[in-house]
């Protein structure tokens, strides 16, 4: 990859600074990389270039990130564009106003561009749930990406992004990431404003960069993250000055190795090149402690039985009246819901939409909703112990490499158990970070996550920033022909 598309923003930023290129020529060489290579891989939705491009022409390059286009998953609001959530139902919808993320972004001269592909409404592990098409690996075109930020990830790896953003539910930035061999954060819960981002399960639901290197995901980090008044769950605490500390390494750090997460069940490529990082971060010299998180067994379904009580309460605003596409068939108003929500609706997000509001009627609530409410704080618990022994814990970020297009797909507890690393990290509130530490033998990248304790991004992002500087994985590109 020789063209423009495939720098990170770091190196853009340099490259702008000395003058040596202008933002629409960025812009250009992103524009054509993905009208080159976008038909095969499916990871954008739309965009809109004429308008980007006048950005372009007079974007100010001494801002932080000024003239960068960054591309966005197809569910957080950028005024004027579509924002479908990958979903029927939000066919012609266009966003009236920008995300408080967007806002930031161009308050520090970026320009969003682009519309990435994903699972409907976010709900999804491999980006075969999209309403449009299937995103395919760059790595391997019979592979998904991971999902549900899939286009984004697939994107950022193909070089048809310079950078992302995604939404991190249960794992949706850092499984894919892992996936497509890059980097994901996901935030801790209140560190980065929801406004404007199309709510999936509001307890859980983070917005995140993702990015060819650590460096990269700490200059958007630094953007996005802040208090924000129009999203009362934001948190007001300060955010750090994250590339500033990225060089302290990693001496006198604890990592813990939680024992349930790397039990027989994992892919042998993943042990191995976890047990490979895990070494290589004791070279960097830091101690390595077993630690153990026993509630690990009932996330998945703790987290199926939160996430999906609370897709159903903010999907039910979905009517066919105030947003995107209705139904032609109006007889009386019952039926117009019904046949507005059946049409623009997938299976999987029907699935859930059911199965979440089975467990809060009435009669089931007890048993189901509030019970996963007690065990939640209990997965929190976990963390809270294993905090008080260790800095961060690390983990692969997925038990298995990315798996063929079509092998999930009939099988939703299968495809549940693609977040069996990530989801109890976003039970319990605290941010995580997944970076490339290896190759299967068929050649498909592999994660290594760091979680840290909430508002602990700048201890995460040092991490991964020591083990990046160690290792060459991340400068590993799939190879792309046309
Ligand atoms: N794969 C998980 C789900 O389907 C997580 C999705 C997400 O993080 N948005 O719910």
């Amino acid at each position: 990859m020789s063209d423009l598309a495939a720098f990170g923003v770091a190196e853009l930023q340099k490259k702008l600074r000395a003058r040596e290129i202008s933002p629409p020529e960025i812009l250009r060489a992103v524009n054509d990389r993905i009208e080159r290579l976008d038909d095969d891989l499916g990871a954008y939705l739309s965009r809109d270039f004429e308008t980007a491009l006048a950005e372009a022409e007079t974007a100010d390059v001494n801002l932080p990130l000024g003239g960068i286009p960054i591309a966005i998953k197809d569910l957080i609001n950028v005024s004027g564009q579509p924002c479908t959530a990958g979903s029927r139902i939000l066919q012609g919808y266009r966003a009236p106003y920008d995300a408080t993320v967007i806002a930031r972004l161009r308050g520090v001269g970026a320009i969003p561009f682009g519309r990435l592909n994903m699972d409907e409404f976010a709900m999804g592990s491999s980006g075969e749930n999209s309403s449009v098409r299937a995103t395919r690996n760059p790595w391997a075109r019979d592979r998904v990406p991971g999902g549900s930020s899939s286009g984004a990830a697939a994107a950022v790896a193909a070089g048809t992004a310079i950078a992302a953003l995604g939404s991190d539910t249960g794992g949706s930035i850092r499984q894919p990431a892992a996936m497509c061999g890059v980097v994901g954060v996901k935030p801790s819960y209140g560190r980065v404003s929801r406004y404007g981002l199309t709510a999936f399960s509001s307890s859980l639901d983070q917005i995140g960069p993702l990015t060819k290197t650590v460096t990269d995901a700490a200059l958007l980090l630094e953007v996005i993250a802040g208090h924000d008044a129009k999203d009362s769950t934001s948190v007001k605490a300060p955010v750090p000055h994250f590339t500033a500390s990225l060089a302290r390494g990693l001496r006198g750090l604890r990592l813990g190795l939680p024992r349930e997460y790397v039990s027989d069940g994992i892919d042998p490529a993943v042990r191995r090149a976890f047990d490979e990082a895990v070494a290589c971060l004791t070279t960097l010299g830091a101690e390595i402690v077993e630690v153990s998180l026993p509630h690990t067994e009932q996330s998945i379904s703790v987290y199926y039985l939160i996430a999906t009580a609370e897709a159903s309460a903010n999907l039910a605003r979905f009517d066919g009246i105030r947003y995107g596409r209705q139904t032609k068939e109006i007889s009386e108003i019952a039926n117009f819901y019904e046949r507005t929500r059946s049409e623009g609706f997938g299976t999987e997000v029907k699935r859930r939409i059911i199965l979440g509001t089975y467990v809060l009627s009435a009669g089931y609530y007890d048993a189901y909703y509030r019970r996963a409410q007690k065990v939640r704080e209990l997965i929190r618990r976990d963390f809270t112990d294993a905090f008080a022994q260790v800095d961060a814990l690390i983990s692969p970020t997925t038990p298995t490499p990315a798996f063929r297009l079509g092998e999930k797909v009939s099988d939703p507890l299968q495809m549940y158990l693609a977040d069996i690393f990530t989801n109890a990290a976003n039970l319990a509130g605290i941010c995580g970070l997944s970076l490339p530490c290896g190759f299967s033998e068929e050649r498909l990248p592999l994660g290594l996550q760091i979680l840290a304790p909430a508002l602990a991004e700048e201890l995460l992002l040092q991490i991964g920033f020591a083990y990046e500087q160690a290792t060459a994985w991340h400068e590993m590109r799939p190879a792309l022909t046309s």
